[in-house]
């Protein structure tokens, strides 16, 4: 495929390509995007959408001062990223995490790109890497096979893989009411509805027994041999939570505390399962924490040992899932450029960093990256202190290349600060330090291109 000078292409519009789309579009280049769904469709992705969520239905903790999450919200927010500024717009009621009603997003998100004046979408598959034009691939974790061998044939590194498992969802109406409570953790939120976003399902000590026992003698999905386990941190799969000992899960999803029994205030719970809306009809409700790969038959069983879901009806059950990506150590420019084919850059996911959030925000770098180069304006290195920076300056060299596993952004990836309290009683002002000093250089970085920034919430 032959690309016309000026244009961008990006392959795969999940939530880096969007991003990568939206940021290169409003720095006035055109973009082609090319999405294969839906004529070629994943075994996760369930539409033709763009910017479609595949698991959980939030964007994790928006707290920008204290979370190295929250404050990639905040950047991508001040550099008018299109995948935040929609989650803020389909926020859901969720404590102090950003959930969304995911249907609602990911068609927020297709309709800003389709009706971009610099954007078009085209939905096709592209399986080779071209030799000339200036492209984006960012395929996420279920690239297509065939992009996958033509990946693998110019880069000559094998393709690792990992599993990932998706978390059920209840259809609320089959929740028994007088079991469960709403309730969010410490009753967290600034409003009656966030301070009762979740329904909390309680377990006695027998209760709790007998459900880690039928967890462990479920019957599961077994690994593919020559597969190496490594799973998305926050999408760890119930029962190997509950293989790595029988309290596991009462210390993880399953913890009691900061929750009292409406029904029974006086009678502690050993453990409580949480569910959290799934969609802003509320309809919906995912088990929180309750990623899986049981088989479909345990799992239906399983979850109806749960005091309050035991007619439960469900609208999906968990799943396994692969996970592709590069050695960006080895393989990747500081810009974020195959070395090998510099017309070719990667993002998201694909790139071995984990999650929507950071898989959106390495979209929009290479995007503004990508944007610059053609318009032939040089960008200011990203900067390291930045939580931007932090991940990228680890994908693309920070981290070890012989062991690199995909990488959620958290603090350690940050430069140490000097003069500031360590262990645990200096973190919260260690946190704050960081993420001030990430502000004011992301914010003088934006400005040095002419960004102004918005007011992030
Ligand atoms: C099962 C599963 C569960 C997950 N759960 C979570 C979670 O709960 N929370 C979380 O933060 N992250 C989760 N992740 C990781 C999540 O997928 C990523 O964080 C995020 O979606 C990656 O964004 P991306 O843009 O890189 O890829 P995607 O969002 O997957 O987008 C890639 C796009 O490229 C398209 N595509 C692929 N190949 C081609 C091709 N050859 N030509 C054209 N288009 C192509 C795909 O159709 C897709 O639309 C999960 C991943 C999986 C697989």
């Amino acid at each position: 495929m032959r690309a016309m000078t000026q244009e961008l292409h990006i392959v795969g519009g999940g939530m880096a390509g969007s991003e990568a789309a939206w940021q290169a579009a409003n720095m006035g280049v055109k973009v082609v995007l090319h999405e294969m769904r839906p004529k070629v469709k994943t075994f996760a992705h369930q539409t033709g959408n763009l910017g479609e969520m595949v698991c959980s239905n939030s964007f994790r903790s928006d707290d920008h001062e204290q979370n190295a999450v929250g404050l990639l919200h905040w950047e991508m927010l001040q550099a008018g990223g299109l995948i935040m500024a929609t989650a803020y717009d389909r926020r859901l009621p969720a404590g102090g995490a950003l959930a969304v009603d995911r249907e609602g997003f990911a068609q927020s998100v297709t309709d800003a790109l389709r009706d971009h004046p610099n954007i078009l979408i085209s939905y096709e598959e592209i399986d080779t890497l071209p030799d000339d034009g200036q492209w984006i691939f960012a395929t996420g974790p279920l690239t297509s096979p065939a992009l996958g061998e033509a990946i693998q044939r110019e880069t000559g590194s094998d393709r690792l893989a990992f599993f990932d498992a998706i978390a059920p969802i209840v259809y609320a109406e089959s929740i028994d009411m007088s079991v469960a409570w709403r309730q969010s953790r410490y009753d967290k939120g600034e409003t009656e509805e966030e301070r009762k976003a979740y329904l909390n399902c309680p377990m006695t000590k027998e209760q709790y027994e007998a459900f880690i026992d039928a967890l462990l003698a479920a019957d599961k999905t077994e690994f593919h041999e020559g597969e190496t386990a490594g799973y998305f941190d926050g999408c760890l799969p119930i029962e190997v939570m509950a293989e790595r000992g029988r309290e596991t899960l009462r210390h993880g999803p399953m913890k009691p505390i900061g929750l009292t029994n409406a029904h029974k205030p006086e009678e502690k719970a050993y453990a409580v399962v949480q569910l959290r809306r799934d969609n802003a009809l509320g309809t919906l409700y995912n088990i929180v924490g309750f990623q899986t790969k049981m088989k479909y038959g345990a799992q239906a069983s399983v979850f109806k040992m749960i005091p309050g879901l035991e007619n439960a009806s469900f609208a999906r059950l968990g799943g396994i899932h692969r996970n592709t990506f590069l050695n960006s150590p080895t393989l990747l420019d500081d810009q974020m450029r195959l070395r090998s084919k510099p017309n070719i850059r990667f993002a998201g996911q694909v790139t071995g960093v984990e999650g929507y959030v950071e898989s959106a925000a390495m979209g929009l770098i290479s995007g503004r990256m990508a944007a610059s180069e053609i318009l032939g304006k040089t960008m200011p290195s990203v900067p390291q202190d930045s939580a931007h920076g932090a991940l990228i300056h680890h994908i693309t060299g920070g981290a070890e290349a012989k062991t690199f596993q995909p990488m959620n952004v958290n603090f350690g990836l940050f430069r140490p600060l000097e003069g500031l309290r360590g262990g645990r009683k200096g973190r919260r002002e260690r946190y704050k330090g960081y993420t001030d000093r990430a502000k004011e250089v992301w914010s003088a970085w934006l400005a040095e291109q002419g960004v102004d920034g918005q007011a992030a919430e």
